[in-house]
This record gives C-alpha cells, structure tokens and sequence, in this order.
C-alpha cells in the first residue's frame, strides 16, 4: 500500500475520530466543553463540517477587514461573502510510451495572486507535511488548522456559550471589530523586492467595482512591481535573519510593511505556538505574528473548560495558570469540582 492511499483511507474515516482512531463513531457535542462526549478527545479531532463551512467562516472573518478582496459577495445573501478560496489544479504529462495520460494534482489552496510556476516554487517551499494537497495529510491539516488557530468562538458572540451578559457581548463585537480593523491580515507571497504589487492591484479592482470580475482563473502574474529597490539589495528573513534568494517566493506582510519584513514560506508562522499560519492569515501586534488563538489569547484569558475568551468577568486561575470561567472549573465529564 503506498503511502498515498493510506492517508486517502484515514481522511475518509474523518467523520470519526482521528484522535483515537476507530474507538469513536462520530462527533457528539458536550454542553460546553468543546470535547467529545463519545469518546473524551476535541472536537477538532473530528474534522467537522466540510470545505463549504470553512469557506462560510473564512469569509466572515475577512468581512470588515483589508483583506475583504480575498472575498466575495453571495448573492441574495445579504451583504454575507464568501471566501475566495484560491484552489489550484496542476497537471502534468505522464511520460510513457503508450497515449499521453496526465497526472493531476489539485491543492485545496494556494496562495492568491500568483502564475502556476511561483505557486509550485511556494508550495515546494514548504514542508512536505503541510502542503494542501487534497486527499493527503496535509489538507486534513490545514482543516484542523482552521478550527485550531481560528476558532469561529473567537469571531462570533452567536458562536459563544458562555458569555453572561448584554455588556460581554458588547466587549466581544468591539473587540472582533477592532483586531478586524487594525490587527488581522493575509500574507501575500511575492518575489523579494516585489511585495506590495498584488495589494495595488487589489486596491484598483476595488475602484472599479461593482463590476466584479468573474471568479476563477488566477492568472495574473506578479509583475515587477512598483516597489524597484537597488538590484545589489539583500533580503533577510525576519524570521530566521537568514537570507533570502531572490528567485524564491518570501512572504510579505502589509501589516509589517513591504520593504524590511519578508518571510521564508516555511518562517511565517505564530511566535507562540509555532504552527505554520494557515492560508497565510495572521494577526500582528507588538512587531510579532500570530494566529488567531494566541493573538486573542494575549488580550483575553483562555478558559480551558470550554476553550472560550474570558470576556469581562471573574475566572479562576490554578496553580499551573490555566484559567477557567467560574462555572467550568470542573471535570466536564463528571461534573465534580477539580
Ligand atoms: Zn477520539
Ligand atoms: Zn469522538
Ligand atoms: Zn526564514
Ligand atoms: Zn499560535
Ligand atoms: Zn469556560
């Protein structure tokens, strides 16, 4: 069995647990910790919902921000979008000596923006483990990324269970609107020195609008942008100092800025916890990347019963520091106090 289609098996039994493989038959929620009562493990684990949802998240949470363009609007839907998830489809001749036959391989994202040939470069870039390639380990864990660095309770008072009042959720839309507005942003990867072109362009599409052009092809090559610096100049990674090849795609961040901060593929990741940031959103404060989680984490405590921001109220803190909401400070499963 190639290692191929052992992932394909293990992705398709994803409706169970890939925490404890096989004990479990399917997701059942508990009241408020987000774990499984069936078999103990987090819902994450489980890989609920499908591409569809996350796109429905994904462009919700881009909603309100600079990054909007990476949405789009769904029709009668009420001012909802959609995220523009940029899939790409790469196929290459198989050499043999009967018919020509072609091998396809489809990511489930790639970044937006790009010819075929710097998307390939990016992708090959990165650790084999993390590329999308749909049907492997790595879309299944880019998906669990999504649930893990994004919580969709840490963009949504609807999604949340345990604010108690009219004045949380209050703190909680503020708070959602402002990281939106000031803090939250999509890497763009371009070549060194050529950060900033695809945002230009983003911007003067958005002029144009409402004109949307049609979805689909994302042909449009990262042209040598307006951004011309020295051809002596040297690029260093600002997240391993190490230095940049000016034939491969780097990471840029609008919020950092487009002329010193630029990443390897493979550096643009969360400073607390490390994980490759997932489709390139990141969340930056204090010169620093995060992903969703811990930028939220840095302003609100996290309860580890029910995984919620502690908005506004008291909570408990334990010895080790971990903090709960005062009601959660117990066995989720048999509800005697810790
Ligand atoms: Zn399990
Ligand atoms: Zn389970
Ligand atoms: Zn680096
Ligand atoms: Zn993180
Ligand atoms: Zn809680």
């Amino acid at each position: 069995v190639s290692p191929q289609t052992c992932v394909k098996q293990k992705a398709g039994a994803a409706a169970g647990c890939l925490g404890c493989s096989g004990r479990c038959s399917g997701f059942q929620p508990h009241p408020w910790s987000k774990a499984c009562v069936a078999c103990g493990c987090s819902g994450v684990d489980h890989a609920p919902g499908g591409d569809a949802e996350d796109d429905q998240r994904m462009g919700r949470l881009l909603t309100g921000s600079p990054c909007s363009h990476l949405t789009t609007k769904v029709k009668g839907g009420g001012g909802l979008r959609l995220y523009k998830r940029n899939r790409m489809i790469v196929t290459n001749p198989v050499v043999s000596r009967k018919d020509p036959t072609f091998n396809t391989t489809t990511y489930d994202w790639a970044p937006a923006g790009l010819n075929q040939t710097l998307a390939m470069r990016y992708m090959q870039l990165l650790p084999e483990s993390q590329r999308p390639v749909s049907g492997t380990d790595g879309a299944l864990q880019r998906r669990r990324k999504l649930l893990v660095q994004l919580p969709v309770y840490d963009q949504d008072p609807m999604k949340c269970q345990s604010l108690a009042s009219q004045e949380e959720i209050s703190s909680m839309l503020l708070f959602v609107k402002r990281y939106k507005e000031e803090v939250l942003g999509v890497g763009e990867v371009a070549l060194p020195g050529e950060g900033g072109a695809l945002r230009e362009a983003a911007a003067q599409r958005a002029a144009k609008e409402p004109q949307e052009s049609p979805d689909g092809s994302s042909a449009g090559s990262s042209t040598n942008g307006t951004h011309e610096e020295s051809a002596k100049a040297e690029y260093h990674c600002s997240g391993c100092q190490g230095q940049l090849s000016k034939e491969s795609p780097a990471v840029y961040a609008e919020r950092a800025g487009y002329h010193s901060a630029l990443w390897h593929p493979g550096c643009f990741v969360c400073s607390a916890c490390g994980q490759g940031l997932v489709d390139l959103v990141y969340f930056w404060a204090n010169q620093k990347l995060f992903c969703g989680r811990h930028y939220c984490e840095s302003v609100w405590p996290r309860c580890c019963g029910c995984d919620e921001l502690i908005v506004g109220q008291s909570f408990h803190t334990g010895k080790d520091g971990r903090r709960w909401h005062k009601e959660h400070g117990c066995c989720w499963r048999c509800g005697q106090s810790l």
